[in-house]
């Protein structure tokens, strides 16, 4: 049964000149992009979306990168889209991700990590509704 996942080309691959890179590696994997858009994002939208991380030590200087410049948030579609995204996308830390995962292949740091993908499917409900009305995902 396929289902949906929510994710972002974040600014840092962006500003490298990833986009497509990222995109042809996501479509690669048989996922099918659903919506696109570009867009930039304030620093109290970005506080939005990681509302759930307030409390973390990081929470400022990742809003604020989030905030840095564009980003495309994506819906993509497959079956076991959110686990095979997140195996896709490789570990927080590209330090830790495994040979052939995105983040291996264009994240810089553990903050600057190149992809979001949403971890469960109440969160990917939650964040395609930020950033998508029902209109654009039809
Ligand atoms: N992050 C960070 N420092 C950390 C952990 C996370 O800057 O020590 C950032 C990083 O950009 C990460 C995001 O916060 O992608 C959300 O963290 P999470 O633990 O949910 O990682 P993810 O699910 O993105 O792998």
């Amino acid at each position: 049964m396929s289902q949906r996942t929510f994710s972002i080309i974040k600014p840092d691959a962006v500003r490298k000149g990833y986009t497509a890179a990222i995109l042809a590696e996501i479509e690669k994997a048989g996922f099918k992009i659903i919506a696109i858009k570009k867009l930039s994002i304030s620093k109290s939208q970005a506080e939005g979306f990681y509302y759930v991380h307030k409390e973390r030590p990081f929470f400022d200087s990742l809003t604020s990168f989030m905030s840095s410049g564009p980003i495309f948030p994506l819906v993509l579609e497959k079956e076991n889209a959110i686990a095979d995204l997140r195996k896709l996308m490789g570990a927080t830390n590209p330090a830790n991700a495994e040979e052939g995962t995105i983040r291996k292949k264009f994240a810089g740091s553990i903050e600057e990590n190149a992809i979001h993908g949403s971890d469960a499917e109440d969160t990917a409900k939650f964040e395609i509704g930020y950033f998508f009305a029902g209109y654009e995902l039809a």
